[in-house]
């Protein structure tokens, strides 16, 4: 499909899927690809079991080593719990399972939305081009006041799908218009790039739709956003951030383990040499002198081993609540690091950003036959995010 010219407005507010560029604050133009992925193929084979995520991408049901699943009925001498809700089948039941490493599913679990093929993933794809990634909404999220930016996590070198689209579709299902931020990722690139398409993806928003701008970030998604408001809170101190609200699930604050080879957790070892940028704000995020957030949603668990709410979430809620900024904690053993979109804190965030104002139904205003000066320079079509290749 081509390149087509359209405005930035309309691109933020067609309900189509697609993406939006944020071209404008990068230099060396002539080296963007939309096409290439982050890692070549050859090394897929290869990638870290959470990005990955065989078991959860494409329609060929597989088990989380990626062996094709075959149906046979639950027998719990040979079969356990479903690997997914952790229920055991009853006997006789039809499961899916993996002869090779009796990994089970239930059926229930086997039916859910799946996430779209390594191949088809705009996340996996574009690593120099930033863009807000549009899920499929329909016109009940563009009559909502406000816009939400998803930040997904992954170590600054991934971008977790299961923390992206589907959390844009469920705020989209709800009312709350929500983009997801492709941002720059290391070892290409460093922070200062990843917070630069944030940035630039808050100032595109505020540009073309009124009413507050949250973002929710997961993980180093979480990291990312909070670094945010440090940024700008040193720009202009009056100003406190550009953000008027901010959700930080399992966020990684404490980043000093990305300062040590051992603890890192990247999978290409390149990312070594733009982590320690990855630090500069450190002593800030965790209550230090600079600390600067909007009102904040928080969730930590406690039986997170890679972002520990003792560790993470507690001193930044420590830090609001010292500086009496607005936020509410959501804490407890609430399941390992990455869990995505949850029950757990899903419903009391919505709830959280619609008494802020998100969502509510804005004054009746037609965009019919307005001119637009501000144009993008190109806005690629919805062929990657179909909503069968989404979900
Ligand atoms: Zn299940
Ligand atoms: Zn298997």
């Amino acid at each position: 499909m081509g390149v087509q010219k359209a405005t930035a407005r309309q691109a933020l507010l067609c309900p189509k899927p697609g993406r939006v560029l944020l071209r404008k604050h990068l230099r060396k133009r002539k080296k963007f690809s939309s096409k290439a992925p982050l890692v070549s193929r050859p090394w897929w084979s290869e990638l870290p079991g959470w990005i990955a995520l065989h078991a959860e991408r494409g329609p060929v049901r597989k088990c989380w080593e990626g062996h094709r699943l075959v149906l046979d009925s639950q027998d719990g001498r040979r079969h356990g719990c479903c690997s997914r809700c952790f229920e055991q089948p009853a006997a006789g039941e039809t499961v899916l399972v993996c002869h090779a490493c009796s990994w089970t599913r239930c059926m229930a679990c086997a039916a859910m939305p799946r996430l779209p093929r390594l191949s088809e993933d705009p996340l996996f794809h574009g690593p120099n081009l930033p863009c807000l990634l549009k899920p499929p909404f329909g016109e009940k999220a563009l009559a909502g006041n406000g816009t939400v930016i998803v930040c997904p996590g992954g170590n600054y070198e991934f971008l977790c799908p299961n923390e992206g689209l589907p959390v844009a579709a469920w705020l989209a299902r709800h009312g709350i218009q929500a983009l997801v931020l492709r941002y720059r990722l290391l070892p290409r690139h460093s922070l200062e790039d990843a917070l630069a398409d944030l940035e630039a993806a808050v100032a595109l928003v505020r540009r073309h739709k009124d009413g507050p701008v949250a973002a929710v970030g997961f993980s180093a998604g979480g990291h990312l956003v909070a670094s945010l408001n440090l940024r700008l809170a040193k720009k202009d101190r009056s100003s406190g951030g550009p953000l008027d609200a901010q959700v930080l699930v399992y966020p990684c604050i404490d980043g000093s383990g990305w300062g040590k080879p051992g603890n890192a957790g990247f999978w290409d070892p390149a990312c070594h040499k733009n982590a320690d940028a990855l630090l500069e704000g450190q002593q800030a995020l965790v209550g230090g002198r600079g600390f600067a957030a909007p009102p904040s949603f928080i969730v930590g668990s406690t039986g997170d081993a890679v972002c520990p709410a003792k560790v993470h979430t507690d001193p930044y809620v420590e830090a609001l609540r010292k500086r009496g900024i607005t936020h509410e904690y959501i804490r407890g053993n609430l399941g390992e690091h990455g869990f995505g979109l949850d029950p757990c804190w899903s419903s009391a965030a919505l709830h959280w950003l619609q008494k802020r104002g998100f969502g509510k139904k804005s004054p009746a205003r037609s965009w019919a036959g307005s001119r637009l000066a501000t144009r993008l320079p190109g806005l690629s079509g919805p062929r990657h995010l179909t909503s069968a290749s989404l979900f």
